[in-house]
């Protein structure tokens, strides 16, 4: 069974990478991540997870858009929404043209590994991925990664895989270091 795993970056997707492997499915991964911004945050990440992929030896399939104004545009008018509604038009963005690529390409399923992330909001990712995944015509492969999080970064801190420190979008950029109590 092949599946297309969804990659927000490197350090998330090897603990993901190696539990879907473990249980003996074959993945392709893509790329597809408009929410990162700036430019140079966008480029450290996609490069750093095509490195983990060419090390791995898997293919990586990309929708490769420096996605600032796509983005900006999805949030609908100014002034932005706060979390969690801009996360959810976030992971929708995101896991609808998974959902649809999947499809179109013929993968069994699709999953994320945003499902890793503890700083992720988790049930809405699933809610998300489930609604993608209806509407159209494929199947979500949901795994609760979270307990390989510390196992993922162990791991990319090793292998100097680019570690982020926020996020991705400059929203969440700001409230990283404005230290404010908004939550995604
Ligand atoms: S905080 Fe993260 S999940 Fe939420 S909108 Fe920004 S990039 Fe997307």
């Amino acid at each position: 069974m092949e599946v297309l795993l969804h990659a927000c970056c490197a350090v998330c997707s090897v603990e993901c990478v190696r539990a879907l492997q473990e249980e003996g499915l074959s993945l392709r991964l893509f790329w597809y991540n408009p929410n990162i911004h700036p430019w140079t945050e966008y480029k450290a990440r996609r490069d750093s997870l095509l490195a983990f992929a060419g090390e791995q030896g898997i293919e990586v399939l990309r929708r490769d858009e420096y996605g600032l104004r796509p983005f900006l545009t999805a949030l609908g008018p100014p002034p932005p929404p706060a979390p969690p509604e801009r996360c959810a038009l976030c992971y929708r963005l995101r896991l609808n043209l998974t959902a649809s690529l999947a499809a179109k390409e013929g993968f069994a399923a699709f999953s994320t590994t945003l499902l890793i992330s503890p700083y992720q909001n988790h049930e809405l990712i699933k809610e998300l991925a489930r609604e993608a995944a209806r509407e159209h015509g494929t199947s979500f492969l949901y795994r609760d990664f979270r307990p390989r999080y510390a196992a993922g970064q162990r791991a990319a801190r090793e292998r100097g895989y680019y570690r982020q420190k926020y996020c991705g979008c400059l929203f969440s950029e700001e409230e990283r270091y404005l230290k404010s109590p908004a939550k995604n």
